[in-house]
């Protein structure tokens, strides 16, 4: 089995590989993942040794990524016998290979809801247990009581309020559709299948409120703000006209959005990364549904067209990626 979560040892908490993410990024946030200590998130594993057997990262602090973030075992963690993550991946013969597990493999769990109101954090102001804690050798066996979970953390495990993960579980799963339609998202009042909760921008007059994807046909940069036209048309028929038509489909990221927003740096990398890269990129958006409008044309001012667009509202809910698996699907 996979991590799912991790206990973060300065928050107290445990958290996810995605708001582990979230926070490195966050400006308003002292939080550095590599200095930051995680460990096993299984209460009764984690009281059995000290606070120096930790697990490490994989993608926490890379803007970019195309394979999926986890946390992973080191070659010095160590967890009690019978904890659900005490091998990852185990090879035929029975011997881990380090205790280290490889980097690929898609995402695993999948949150049930995303959360639309950010998670807060508190920091505890010093580390007592860890000053306290006396280095054990030997595991201790998990008593009945250590066992009872965190209570504290309603949402967790499959809550999360970080949009980076229904995608990821999106992404990284795309090619078993029985999976997605199978697995459940709640988002707000809306209910569906991760399979249909993802929909294809070019049907994006089906359903108003999911989460609107495609491939980016061009990142138009003003500098200080950015449109992003997809590739593929919505065809709609106008009242009055014989039959439907394509129309081209963007979203707008305002200046102000961008400068007001607390992750603003690493969003910056991100679609500054994207308006240079060769490789296809695929954008991904919840919030606002894109309306037909009608723009000035460029080459004849007093004549208009027609083009389905939005302005994005919160960049929390928007993500510009690579995903290798989603190409001509
Ligand atoms: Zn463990």
């Amino acid at each position: 089995m996979k991590f799912d979560l991790a206990y973060c040892l300065s928050l107290d908490d445990k958290l996810s590989i995605y708001d582990v993410r979230d926070l490195n990024f966050d400006e308003t946030m002292e939080f550095d993942s590599a200095k930051e200590h995680f460990q096993c998130p299984n209460d009764a594993c984690r009281s059995a040794f000290d606070a120096a057997n930790v697990l490490g990262t994989f993608n926490a602090k890379n803007v970019n990524y195309v394979r999926t973030p986890h946390f992973k075992n080191i070659p010095s963690t160590r967890h009690v016998e019978g904890c659900p993550y005490v091998s990852l991946k185990t090879p035929a013969s029975g011997l881990e290979v380090d205790g280290a597990e490889s980097d690929d493999g898609r995402e695993e769990h999948f949150p049930s809801e995303l959360l639309l109101t950010r998670r807060e954090y508190v920091r505890q102001p010093s580390s007592p247990t860890v000053a306290a804690d006396v280095v054990r050798d030997e595991p201790r066996v998990p008593s009945a009581a250590s066992n009872v979970e965190h209570p504290s953390r309603e949402s967790a495990p499959d809550k999360t309020s970080v949009f980076a993960h229904p995608v990821e579980c999106f992404v990284s799963n795309f090619e078993d559709k029985e999976l997605l339609k199978r697995m459940p998202l709640k988002i707000g009042e809306h209910s569906a299948p991760y399979g249909s909760f993802f929909k294809k921008i070019e049907y994006l007059q089906d359903n108003k409120g999911l989460i609107y994807w495609g491939k980016i046909k061009e990142i138009k940069d003003y500098t200080q703000s950015f449109r992003i036209d997809f590739e593929q048309k919505v065809w709609f028929k106008q009242p009055d006209e014989a039959k439907k038509k394509p129309y081209s489909v963007n979203v707008y990221l305002s200046k102000k959005l961008i400068d007001n927003y607390r992750k603003r740096k690493a969003f910056l990398e991100e679609i500054k990364h994207a308006v240079d890269s060769e490789a296809e990129l695929y954008c991904f958006f919840y919030g606002v549904t894109p309306e037909l409008k009608q723009v000035p044309s460029k080459k004849n001012p007093e004549q208009t067209f027609g083009v389905f667009s939005a302005n994005i509202e919160n960049l929390d809910h928007f993500i510009v990626r690579e995903a290798p698996g989603l190409a001509d699907k």
